[in-house]
C-alpha cells in the first residue's frame, strides 16, 4: 500500500489536502491523473446506470438539504457512532477497534497509542453529521448539515422525477455527488475519507417484486465492476447478517474487494423497504404514494439501491492495476487499468529529436488531441519514456522512428504485452479507438 501511496504521489494521482500547512486528517485532493481516473470512472457509471437504461433518469441535488429531512431520514437520532479518548495523548478510538484490548474506562484498560492505563473514556456516543449554519446567525434554529449520503435527496424529488419524466414504477434515480461524514478513525489513503463522493442509484418498485430486483442489481453491479477489468478473485459479495443490517434494511449485500488491508465494502446493494418514503410521508405530511392508474392501485415503492463510493472505486481501479514486474532483467511498475478508465489513453513518442521525427510526431499528437487525453514526450531515452507511461496506466505508446518520415507508419506498444505493431499514421486514431471502446 505504501508504495502505491507514493506513486500515487509522485505521478500525480492522490495529494494530501492542504499538504502545505501540513495536511489536513482524511481528505484528499485528486491530482492531474487522478483527476482523470474519476472522472472516467463516473462517466462509465453514468453511461451504465443513466443513458443504457430507458428505466433510470439522473439528478443532481445539492448538498445542502432542509434539516428535517435529517430527521425524517434517522441521521440526526441514529447516525452515530460510540467513541472512545485517550485523555493522556488525546487520540479517538472506535469503540468497536480491534486495537483496543479490555473495555474502556476501565481503570487496567490500556490505550493501544500512549500504553497507558485507564486513560481511556468509557465509549460516547459522537454523531458523524458535519453540522454547519444557514444564514448570518449561528444559533440553534439556524443549524443545517452537509449530507452524509446521496440517497436523500433522489426520496425527496422522486415525485418529482416520477412526474417530469413520465416514468412508471419500477424506475431508477441515479445520482454522482459529493457526501460528508465525520469519521473517526479515518485512513488507509482515501479508503475512508471525510468528504467523498457516492454513486447512488435508487430503484422503485412495487412491494412483492423487490426481492427479484434486488438480486438483478446484486448481479448487474458486480458484472459492471468485473467490466472494469477488475480481477474476478479479488471481489466478493458479504452479506450482512442480521446483526449488521441497517434498521431500515431488509436484505444487504457489500461489494468487496481484496485490498492490502484486508476484505473491505465499496458498495453497498441495499433493499430499503418503503421505510424512506414512508418516512418522508410522515415527517413532510406531503403524499408519496405511487398510483398505478392501470390497475387503480396506490402503495409506498420499496427501494432497492445500489451504493457505490467513487473514491472507494478509484482507490480499487488502483490497487488492483497496481503490478510489478521483471522485464529482461529490469523491473518495470505498471498500472494495468482498463483503458477505457486510463487517465492518457497514449504516449506519442519522437525516438530521436532530429530527422523530421519530431514534426511527424507532433502532427499525430495534436490530431489525436481532439479526441482523446494523450500526452508527448520527446524527453529520455525511449525505455525511460516508456516506463514512466507504464506507471501512469497509459495502455498505449506511439512511436514515431526512421521509418516513420519514409513510410507514414508509427509503431504501437501495447502496455501490458509489449508488443508493437507498425500501423499507419493517419489510422492510429481509429486503432485506439477501437482499443478504449469498453
Ligand atoms: P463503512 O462501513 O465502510 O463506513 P458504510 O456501510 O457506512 O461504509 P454506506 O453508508 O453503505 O457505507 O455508503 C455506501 C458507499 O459509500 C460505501 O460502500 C463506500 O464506497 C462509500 N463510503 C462511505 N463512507 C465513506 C468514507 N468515509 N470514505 C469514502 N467512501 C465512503
Amino acid at each position: 500500500m505504501d508504495k502505491l501511496v507514493s506513486l500515487a504521489k509522485r505521478r500525480g494521482f492522490v495529494f494530501q489536502s492542504s499538504e502545505i500547512y501540513g495536511g489536513l486528517g482524511s481528505v484528499w485532493d485528486y491530482g492531474p491523473l487522478g483527476v482523470e481516473l474519476k472522472r472516467n470512472l463516473k462517466e462509465r457509471w453514468w453511461r451504465a446506470m443513466v443513458h443504457e437504461r430507458e428505466d433510470i433518469e439522473g439528478l443532481d441535488a445539492a448538498i445542502l438539504m432542509h434539516p428535517k429531512v435529517w430527521e425524517a431520514s434517522g441521521h440526526v437520532a441514529g447516525f452515530t457512532d460510540p467513541l472512545v479518548d485517550c485523555k493522556q495523548c488525546k487520540n479517538r478510538f472506535r469503540a468497536d477497534d480491534p486495537r483496543l484490548k479490555g473495555t474502556p474506562g476501565d481503570p487496567e484498560t490500556k490505550c493501544p497509542v500512549c500504553g497507558n492505563k485507564g486513560t481511556l473514556t468509557a465509549p460516547r456516543m459522537f454523531n458523524l453529521m458535519f453540522k454547519t449554519f444557514m444564514g448570518p446567525v449561528e444559533e440553534d434554529a439556524a443549524v443545517i448539515y452537509l449530507r452524509p449520503e446521496t440517497a436523500q435527496g433522489i426520496y425527496v424529488n422522486y415525485l418529482n422525477v416520477l412526474q417530469s419524466s413520465r416514468q412508471k414504477v419500477p424506475f431508477g434515480i441515479a445520482q454522482i455527488g459529493k457526501a460528508f461524514r465525520n469519521e473517526i478513525t479515518p485512513g488507509n489513503f482515501t479508503f475512508r475519507t471525510r468528504e467523498f463522493e457516492q454513486m447512488e442509484m435508487q430503484f422503485f418498485v412495487k412491494p412483492g417484486a423487490d426481492q427479484q430486483w434486488f438480486e438483478f442489481w446484486k448481479a448487474e453491479r458486480m458484472k459492471w465492476y468485473q467490466g472494469l477489468g477488475i480481477r474476478a478473485e479479488r471481489l466478493r459479495f458479504h452479506q450482512h447478517a442480521p446483526d449488521e443490517l441497517a434498521h431500515y434494511a431488509r436484505d444487504a449485500y457489500d461489494i468487496q474487494y481484496e485490498f492490502p488491508f484486508g476484505w473491505q465494502e465499496f458498495e453497498g446493494i441495499h433493499n430499503r423497504t418503503d421505510f424512506d418514503l414512508t418516512r418522508h410521508q410522515e415527517h413532510s405530511g406531503k403524499k408519496l404514494e405511487y398510483v398505478d392508474a392501470a390497475v387503480n392501485e396506490r402503495y409506498i415503492p420499496y427501494i432497492i439501491e445500489t451504493s457505490a463510493g467513487a473514491d472507494r472505486a478509484a482507490l480499487v481501479l488502483l490497487v488492483d492495476a497496481y503490478r510489478e514486474e521483471q522485464i529482461e532483467g529490469e523491473q518495470r511498475v505498471v498500472l494495468k487499468l482498463h483503458p477505457s478508465i486510463a487517465p492518457l489513453k497514449a504516449a506519442v513518442f519522437p525516438l530521436v529529436n532530429k530527422d523530421g521525427m519530431p514534426e511527424l510526431a507532433r502532427r499525430i499528437f495534436d490530431d489525436l488531441r481532439g479526441r482523446f487525453n494523450v500526452f508527448y514526450d520527446d524527453g529520455g531515452s525511449i525505455g525511460r519514456r516508456y516506463r514512466r507511461q507504464d506507471e501512469a496506466g497509459t495502455p498505449f505508446g506511439i512511436t514515431v522512428d526512421g521509418q516513420s518520415t519514409q513510410d507514414q507508419t508509427v509503431t504501437v506498444r501495447d502496455r501490458d504485452t509489449l508488443l508493437q505493431e507498425r500501423v499507419a499514421a493517419g489510422r492510429v486514431g481509429e486503432y485506439l479507438a477501437e482499443r478504449i471502446a469498453p
